[in-house]
């Protein structure tokens, strides 16, 4: 059976209109990654990054999926194999889209979690320091999302994914963060073939088979149609 692993990226939200750290202007810009986008920046200011937070919950509240995600939840539909979609995004726009089974190896801004006892909950849509974790009592509730110097999400299940891969395709990412960055090794490894999907290449782009460049909401929607054409 076919086995089609993707990573998603910020890329893939950007035409939802999500920025990233890496855009000049929007929420990013505004704050250093060190102060809202770490453990050490929560432990000194955790109000600033609970506001953070919240204007991003904001922000991505108000973001429609695009053409891409409702591309790849269509091949999650109609491929005749087994479609793994695994995403750095914390916005839920693939679910939106029609996806289902999304690894959020980033976590998502719809969480909170609770340091002390490893509790999750879904997130208020504004979260503030002191809230109780509702297992714990503990008030050092955060945003359940992924951190600079954290280890990200599910890595056992994913790698077991990738080992398992048939297709390995890559979606609007950077290719700079690893472990991510590292996943079309793990998937040539495998014996997959590899493609990446991105409005330019990224710092990756030579590891990959096939490199198709463009706007997601263009290239991600024509590349699942060959995909589902028969062939
Ligand atoms: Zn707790």
């Amino acid at each position: 059976m076919e086995k089609i692993v993707i990573l998603t990226g910020a890329g893939i939200s950007a035409e939802s209109g999500l920025g990233t750290f890496r855009d000049e202007g929007g929420l990013w810009a505004q704050h250093r990654i060190e102060d809202v986008a770490t453990p050490e920046g929560f432990a000194r200011d955790p109000a600033l990054v609970h506001r953070f937070y919240n204007a991003r919950r904001v922000q991505a509240a108000k973001a429609k999926s695009n053409a891409a995600h409702a591309a790849l939840a269509r091949l999650q539909m109609d491929f005749p194999g087994e479609v793994v979609i695994v995403t750095q995004n914390v916005d839920s726009l693939h679910e939106s889209g029609g996806a289902e089974h999304v690894i959020h190896m980033h976590g998502t801004l719809a969480g909170a979690f609770c340091p002390a006892c490893n509790h999750r909950w879904a997130s208020p849509p504004e979260m503030a320091v002191g809230e109780p974790c509702p297992a714990c009592g503990a008030a050092t509730a955060r945003p359940d999302v992924v951190w600079f110097g954290e280890m990200p999400y599910y890595m056992d299940a994913i790698y077991d994914h990738l080992a398992e891969a048939t297709l390995f395709a890559a979606i609007g990412t950077s290719g700079q963060v690893y472990p991510a960055a590292a996943f079309v090794h793990e998937a040539l490894q495998s014996g997959a073939r590899t493609v990446e999907l991105n409005l330019e290449p990224s710092t990756g782009a030579s590891s990959f088979d096939e490199v198709i460049l463009g706007p997601a909401t263009e290239t991600v929607p024509s590349w699942v149609d060959g995909l589902l054409s028969p062939r």
